[in-house]
């Protein structure tokens, strides 16, 4: 982890003033690092019968990837508005720099399956949160959530489902 750790970059003042963001694509681009999180994310999840891996656009697209890869499942994408094409569902929140709304296939998840949402980083929760109410709207068995980072200042866990098994790979 500590390896990973020292491929983190953090970029002051990204996207907006005060924020330092963690920015992974100095890990990604790092092939023992990324072979290192895609075995690490994957071993969180590998007795649990995971059928779908949903990754929050766009950020979450990578590590998501690698995970549903890794555990045999499929890929989900939650996405902007208007970028995907079928019937979609939809959620709004706010988040540490901005409001948005995010999408899903109305058809992406069914009652069958065992879902991990993931994405990069936690910051104020509000993103995973929205998407968590997506997914849970197809009521699969069960969903994990997933990120690699995880910004413990700011408390995202507290806006995340209580019933739901949140999981990080490095705390800051
Ligand atoms: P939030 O909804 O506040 O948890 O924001 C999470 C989303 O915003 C994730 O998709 C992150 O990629 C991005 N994000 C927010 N804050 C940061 C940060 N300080 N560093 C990197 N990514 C961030």
């Amino acid at each position: 982890m500590e390896y990973i750790k020292s491929r983190i970059r953090d970029v002051y003042d990204f996207p907006q003033k005060g924020v330092v963001f963690k920015d992974l694509t100095t890990v990604f681009k790092d092939p023992r690092a990324l072979h290192i999180i895609g075995w690490d994310l994957s071993q969180i999840y590998r007795d649990k019968g995971v059928t779908k891996v949903v990754g929050i656009e766009s950020r979450g697209f990578i590590g998501g990837s690698i995970l549903a890869f890794e555990l045999g499942a499929g890929f989900v994408p939650v996405r902007k508005p208007g970028k995907l094409p079928a019937d979609t569902l939809q959620a709004s929140y706010d988040k540490e720099y901005g409001k948005d709304t995010i999408e899903i296939h109305r058809d992406a998840i069914t009652e069958d399956d065992i879902v991990v949402l993931h994405d990069d980083v936690l910051a104020t929760g509000g993103t995973m949160a929205a998407a968590y109410e997506l997914v849970k709207r197809m009521n699969p068995k069960k969903i994990y959530i997933n990120f690699i980072i995880e910004l413990g200042m700011l408390n995202g866990r507290a806006n995340l489902p209580a019933d739901a098994e949140v999981t990080s790979l490095i705390k800051y």
